[in-house]
């Protein structure tokens, strides 16, 4: 087995092997200009980039004309947000948003409200999801944009997506919806979503870093946006710059390795992490799981971890298995993770809370050496843990019976 575990695919995966193949052929052989004109190399090159691109719409059951290629999904979403707010200012400045989204489109919010935008953040419950009717009731005649995420990042909470795309289109609203995390993991459909815009990224996808697209609907209704990158008129002037073709090319892959792969891998990281939270649960007391029960990713396990501190746990577990915890700690402070307060997540059990995300290439072996990995760092800390002691002398109800009895 090799060391680290890797159980941070919702961070970034490693490239799949087949990936790798087209993207190493694609740096050696198509490094032509996709945009050069008169001679056949770089003819070839921009038939391969839209044969990529065909097959990227593929998988997300839309057509290539609508695909336009970016850095990743920060750009794209950066793209879709400021260049939706931007060219339909006139109908109207009120944008919505919930307060679980990923940083991308949270600041990109802020900025736009420095400019004079109205934003409403929808809170979430404590199960991490948005409330449909909390959404329309938001809906003005000046609202212009709505962006919801497909799948958290933090806790893989999938939002109803496809009951918020019935609203935004009836109330003829854009919508946005930041797939990356959803994309390769669960089914991503532009149409039963009625997505208007949609941003995903390769490297969560087992493709290469630094190569994501966006989706721009191009009927019912056609939408407009206004560039951020201004230049030489690429990807229909939305996104001016040389095409990043071997990250193209090796994105495609991705999309067509994760679409034949999918219905087989659900089940499978399915399994996977219910053996993991199951040992954890039969061998550990106090651990609770945050976010909804079963409207989550197959891959994802948010568990915060009682009567322990949470950076002496996630120092501990790291030495065997690479996991993130869901805050974010600079040398002196730790700072709660901004998605499990939005969940109402007491603070003690937030502070304790470590992400574990599986991924195409995670084994049973691996899970079982991660889960006793951890349950032996728990254990451990909790012998030195006051608290603890006093707990297992008898006192009821125990650290996370009152959050329990807030989610029940
Ligand atoms: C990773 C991630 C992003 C940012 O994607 P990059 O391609 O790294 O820029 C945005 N939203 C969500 C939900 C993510 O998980």
């Amino acid at each position: 087995m090799q060391y680290p575990i890797y159980l941070d695919y919702n961070a970034t995966t490693p490239l799949d092997p087949e990936v790798l193949k087209v993207y190493y052929k694609a740096l050696q052989h198509s490094f032509a200009n996709a945009a050069s004109r008169g001679y056949s190399l770089a003819e070839q090159v921009r038939q391969e980039t839209e044969i990529a691109r065909q097959t990227i719409a593929n998988f997300i059951h839309t057509t290539p004309e609508s695909i336009i290629f970016t850095s990743g999904a920060t750009e794209s979403i950066n793209l879709a947000l400021k260049g939706a707010a931007h060219i339909y200012r006139s109908r109207g400045k009120h944008l919505i948003t919930q307060a679980t989204e990923h940083k991308a489109v949270l600041d990109t919010y802020q900025a736009l409200e420095c400019e004079g935008f109205k934003i409403t953040t929808l809170p979430v419950n404590n199960m991490g999801l948005v409330d449909v009717d909390a959404l329309a009731h938001a809906i003005t005649d000046e609202t212009i944009l709505v962006s919801i995420m497909h799948a958290n990042n933090e806790t893989g909470v999938i939002q109803p997506i496809n009951e918020i795309g019935k609203i935004t289109k009836e109330r003829g609203v854009i919508l946005h919806v930041d797939a990356a995390q959803s994309c390769g993991k669960i089914d991503v459909n532009v149409e039963e979503m009625q997505a208007d815009l949609l941003s995903f990224s390769a490297h969560k996808m087992y493709g290469p870093k630094g190569i994501g697209a966006l989706f721009v609907r191009k009927k019912n209704p056609y939408i407009r946006l206004e560039p951020c990158m201004h230049g030489g008129g690429h990807e229909h002037s939305m996104r001016s710059g040389t095409l990043n073709v071997p990250g193209v090319l090796a994105f495609a892959k991705a999309c067509e390795v994760a679409q034949a792969a999918i219905k087989e891998e659900k089940q499978k990281l399915f399994n996977l992490q219910s053996f993991f939270w199951q040992k954890i649960q039969r061998e550990l007391s106090d651990v609770a799981l945050n976010g909804h029960p079963s409207k989550r990713l197959p891959n994802t396990l948010n568990i915060s971890f009682g009567y322990v501190e949470g950076e002496a746990a996630l120092k501990g577990i790291n030495e065997k298995v690479a996991v993130s915890s869901g805050s974010a700690c600079s040398s002196a402070v730790v700072e709660t993770s901004y998605v499990l307060k939005a969940m109402q997540v007491p603070t003690p059990y937030a502070h304790t809370a470590i992400r574990f995300s599986l991924g195409r290439f995670t084994t049973q072996e691996e899970v079982s050496e991660a889960a006793e990995h951890v349950i032996k760092v728990i254990k451990e800390l909790r012998k030195s843990s006051p608290i603890y002691q006093v707990r297992q002398q008898g006192i009821q109800g125990g650290f996370f019976a009152k959050y329990e009895e807030v989610r029940s």
